[in-house]
C-alpha cells in the first residue's frame, strides 16, 4: 500500500523535527516541513497531501486557521490542528473550518496516531457520503416528476428542477417557505383550494394521495393538471424526519383519458355521439320529464332511403363519405342543446330537448328532409338521396328508452311505407297497432313452444287420371280461446320475427312423419272419386305414389345449413326425397339469385323437387324462368279463378303452360273451384290441379279416417 503523506506546518523547528521523525516511524511520509501560513497554502496546493497537521499559532501574517481555511476550500483534505493553548475566540474560529481533530502540544505519539487515523477514517466516510448525496441529487434532478421535501416543521428543504418548473418557484427562493405557499392546489371542478398534501402527510404521518382532477397553480397563475402523492420520510429507526411530495404533470394523461372517453361515446366515422351517449342523454330526458311535467322532448329516428343500394353499387368508401357529409347537414338544423347521434349503418337519432310542441319538431324534420334531398357531391359523383323520419314525443309518458325508441322505429317504418322521403309522428293508432302486434309476437313465440301449431293437408290432383299426386302441407294455429288462425294472419309476422324457419322445419318434419305413417299403413296411392279422396283400387300397386308439398319461406335462404337440416329431417323420418316437393316463391331469387340457385341445386341432390309457388304474382317474368332449377310451376289462383270469364287471364294461363312445357317443367293450377275451370286446364294440357273443387285442406287424422272407411 502506498504511504499516506502528511504535511507538517509548525514554526517551532524542534517540534517540527520531532513530529516528522515520529510520523515517519509510524509509516507516514512527510514530504515537507513548513513554517509559515503562506508557504503552507502554496505547498499544499502543490503536493496535495493526504492530511495537514497545522499549528494554530504561526508567527507570520497568516495564522494556521486562515491557512487551513484556504486549503480546505481548495482541496478536499482533512486538517488537524496542533496547539499548546487556545482561547475561546481562537477555538471558535478554528471550529468554523471543520477540522478533523485537535492535538495538544506536547503531543504523545499514541494520541497523534489515533487522531490521524480517525481523521482519515472520518474523511473517507465523508467523501463517500458526499458522493452518495451527489448521486441522489442527480437522480432527483433527472426524474420526470416534480419532487420536493420538507423538514419536520413542514418547511421546504428541497425542490428538483421539475418541481421548480411546475410551480414557477426557484428552489433557492422556496427553501424555508411553507409548501402551502409554494404548492397551491385547486379542485378542477369546484375551484376550491385544497389542503396541502405535504403538510397533510406530515400531520397524519402517512401517505396522502392527491384526489382526482387536481390543478397546480403556478406562481404566475397558470394551471397544470397533476397527480401523485406525499409521504413522510422516515430514518432507519422509523422516526419521521420530514416529508416528500412527488408530482406528475398529467396534462398528457388527461388528454388521453379525454380522448378515450370521447371515442367510447362517439361514432368514429361522423364524430357524432354514438348510441351509448344518446341513450344516456335520452334517459336523462325521460327522467326529467317524469319529475317535471312542463319539460317535454321529442325523439326522431332517421334512416336514409336506399342507402344500401348506394353502398352496394358505389362501394363502402363512398357510402362512408356520404354519411360523413350527411352528419353536419343534420347538425346544422339543431340547437346546441339538441343531440344528433349515429346509431350505426345509415340510422341517426335526434333528441330535441325542451320541446313541447310537436309541430315545431315537424318543421325541423321537414327542414332536415329537404336539406338531405339536395345533391351530395362525392368524388365527382352527384348523389341524390332521401330519408324517412319517425317522430315520438314525450307527451306519451315513457318509462324507459327502449319503448320510446321502439315506437320511433314503428313511426319511421310507417314513414317508409308511405313512400319514403317523409316523416311520421307516432300516434295512438300506431300505439294500439303496436300493442296488438307485440301481443301477437309473444303469443306466437308461445305457440311454437306450447305446440299450438297444426298441419292441414290439401290434395294436388293429376287432372287426367284424378289420382292424388301430392298433398300440400298448410300450417294452422290453434290458439287457445281464439280458434283456428290461418297462416295469412301469422306467417308474415313469423317472417318479421325471424321464427319462420323454425315453423317451416317443424311443418316439414310433421308432414314427412305423416306421409311415412300412411305409407306404413299401406295407403300410399289415392284418387278422387265423386268429390271424395279414396285409396286407388289397384291394391297391388308396387309403391306409394302420393308425395308431400311443403312451403319454404324465402327467409330460409339466408341460412347456411339449410341443406343439412333438410337432409337430417328426411333421414330422421326415414322418408325418401322422391316424396318431397318444396314450394318456393320468386322472391327467393330477388335478393341473391346466385346463392339461391346454388342452394336449390344442392337440395335437388336429396332427390326432392322444387315448385315455384304463386307464379304470376309479384315479379313474374316469363323470360327468366329457364335460369332456375325448377320442376313444377304453380299458377297463382288469381289467374285460374278468372280464367273462365276473363279472356286475358285465359291467355296468360295458356302462355305460362306453353312456356313451362317448352322448358320441360310441369304445371299445377291453384284454386280450381269449378268444373269449367278444370276442363279448360285439361284442354291446355295442365298436368295438376289443386282447389276446393277437389278438397279443402284437413288434418291428417280426418284423412286417415276417410281413406280407411
Ligand atoms: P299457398 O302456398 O298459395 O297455399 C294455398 C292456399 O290457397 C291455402 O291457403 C289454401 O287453403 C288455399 N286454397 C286452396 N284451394 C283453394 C281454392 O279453391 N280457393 C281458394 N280461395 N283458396 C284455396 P292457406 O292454407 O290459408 O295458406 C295461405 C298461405 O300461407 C299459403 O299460400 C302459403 O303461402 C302460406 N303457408 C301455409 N302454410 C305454410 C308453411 O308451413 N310455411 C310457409 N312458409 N308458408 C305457409
Ligand atoms: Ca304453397
Ligand atoms: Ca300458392
Amino acid at each position: 500500500m502506498e504511504k499516506k503523506t502528511v504535511l507538517v506546518v509548525e514554526d517551532e523547528v524542534v517540534i517540527a523535527m520531532d513530529l516528522q521523525a515520529t510520523l515517519m516511524d509510524m509509516g507516514y511520509e512527510v514530504p515537507a516541513i513548513i513554517t509559515s501560513g503562506e508557504a503552507a497554502i502554496q505547498k499544499a496546493l502543490e503536493l496535495c497531501p493526504d492530511l495537514v497537521l497545522m499549528d494554530i499559532h504561526l508567527s507570520a501574517a497568516v495564522d494556521g486557521i486562515a491557512a487551513a481555511a484556504q486549503i480546505t476550500q481548495a482541496l478536499d483534505i482533512p486538517v488537524i490542528y496542533l496547539t499548546a493553548y487556545a482561547d475561546e475566540d481562537t477555538l471558535k474560529r478554528a471550529s468554523l473550518t471543520t477540522p478533523f481533530g485537535y492535538i495538544l502540544k506536547p503531543f504523545e505519539a499514541r494520541e497523534l496516531r489515533a487522531n490521524i487515523e480517525i481523521a482519515f477514517y472520518k474523511h473517507g466516510l465523508e467523501k463517500e457520503l458526499k458522493k452518495h448525496r451527489q448521486w441522489l441529487l442527480a437522480v432527483l434532478n433527472s426524474i420526470g416528476e416534480g419532487v420536493t421535501a420538507s423538514d419536520t416543521e413542514g418547511l421546504i428543504k428541497f425542490m428538483n428542477p421539475v418541481a421548480e418548473a411546475l410551480t414557477g418557484w426557484a428552489e433557492t427562493e422556496a427553501i424555508g417557505r411553507s409548501p402551502a405557499e409554494v404548492f397551491q392546489f385547486v379542485d378542477a371542478v369546484t375551484r376550491t383550494l385544497l389542503e396541502n398534501p405535504l403538510l397533510q402527510s406530515l400531520q397524519a404521518d402517512s401517505i396522502v394521495y392527491l384526489p382526482e382532477n387536481v390543478l397546480l397553480l403556478t406562481r404566475s397563475g397558470d394551471e397544470t393538471p397533476v397527480s401523485d402523492s406525499a409521504a413522510p420520510i422516515r430514518n432507519e429507526r422509523g422516526k419521521t424526519e420530514g416529508a416528500v411530495m412527488v408530482l406528475r404533470d398529467s396534462t398528457e394523461q388527461r388528454r388521453m383519458e379525454a380522448r378515450l372517453e370521447h371515442n367510447a361515446l362517439h361514432d368514429a366515422l361522423t364524430q357524432l355521439p354514438n348510441r351509448t351517449l344518446f341513450l344516456d342523454r335520452l334517459q336523462q330526458a325521460v327522467d326529467r320529464a317524469q319529475r317535471s311535467p312542463e319539460f317535454g322532448f321529442v325523439v326522431m329516428l332517421l334512416d336514409l332511403d336506399r342507402f344500401k343500394v348506394i353502398n352496394d353499387t358505389l362501394g363502402h368508401l363512398l357510402g362512408d363519405q356520404l354519411l360523413m357529409q350527411a352528419a353536419p347537414r343534420l347538425r346544422s338544423h339543431l340547437r346546441t342543446i339538441d343531440t344528433v347521434a349515429r346509431f350505426g349503418g345509415d340510422e341517426f337519432a335526434i333528441l330535441l330537448e325542451d320541446v313541447t310542441d310537436v309541430t315545431a319538431a315537424c318543421y325541423t324534420a321537414e327542414r332536415i328532409l329537404h336539406d338531405l334531398k339536395q345533391p351530395f357531391i362525392i368524388n365527382n359523383h352527384k348523389l341524390l338521396i332521401s330519408a324517412s323520419i319517425g317522430i315520438v314525443q314525450s307527451s306519451i309518458p315513457y318509462e324507459n328508452t327502449a319503448d320510446l325508441l321502439r315506437d320511433a322505429d314503428i313511426a319511421m317504418y310507417r314513414a317508409k311505407e308511405q313512400g319514403r322521403g317523409g316523416y311520421q309522428v307516432f300516434d295512438a293508432v300506431m300505439h294500439h297497432q303496436a300493442r296488438v302486434l307485440m301481443q301477437r309476437e309473444q303469443a306466437l313465440t308461445q305457440a311454437i313452444a306450447h305446440n299450438e301449431l297444426l298441419v292441414y293437408y290439401q290434395p294436388i290432383v293429376a287432372l287426367t287420371t284424378q289420382t292424388v299426386a301430392s298433398l300440400e302441407a298448410l300450417v294452422r294455429w290453434q290458439k287457445p280461446g281464439e280458434g283456428l288462425i290461418y297462416p295469412d294472419q301469422f306467417i308474415p309476422l313469423a317472417e318479421d320475427m325471424g321464427v319462420i324457419a323454425t315453423i317451416d322445419q317443424w311443418v316439414l318434419r310433421q308432414a314427412c312423419q305423416q306421409l311415412k305413417a300412411w305409407q306404413q299403413l299401406g295407403i300410399g296411392a289415392w284418387m278422387m272419386t265423386e268429390g271424395r279422396m279414396v285409396m286407388c283400387p289397384h291394391r297391388n300397386e308396387p309403391s306409394p305414389t302420393v308425395a308431400i308439398n311443403v312451403n319454404l319461406s324465402s327467409n330460409h335462404f339466408t341460412q347456411k345449413n339449410l341443406v343439412d337440416t333438410f337432409a337430417s329431417i328426411l333421414q330422421d323420418t326415414n322418408l325418401s326425397g322422391d316424396y318431397l316437393k318444396l314450394e318456393i316463391t320468386e322472391s327467393v331469387f330477388i335478393e341473391n339469385a346466385k346463392e339461391a340457385i346454388a342452394m336449390l341445386k344442392q337440395l335437388k341432390q336429396l332427390d326432392v323437387q322444387i315448385c315455384l309457388d304463386d307464379f304470376g304474382t309479384g315479379y313474374s317474368s316469363l323470360s327468366y324462368l329457364h335460369q332456375f332449377p325448377i320442376d313444377i310451376v304453380k299458377i297463382d289462383r288469381s289467374f285460374v279463378q278468372g280464367m273462365d270469364t276473363d279472356a286475358e287471364k285465359l291467355e296468360i294461363v295458356r302462355a305460362i303452360v306453353a312456356l313451362c312445357h317448352t322448358l320441360g317443367m310441369a304445371v299445377t293450377a291453384e284454386g280450381i273451384e269449378t268444373q269449367q275451370q278444370q276442363d279448360i286446364l285439361l284442354d291446355l294440357g295442365c298436368e295438376y290441379g289443386q282447389g276446393y273443387l277437389f278438397a279443402r285442406a284437413t288434418d291428417g287424422a280426418t284423412i286417415t279416417q276417410s281413406l280407411c272407411l
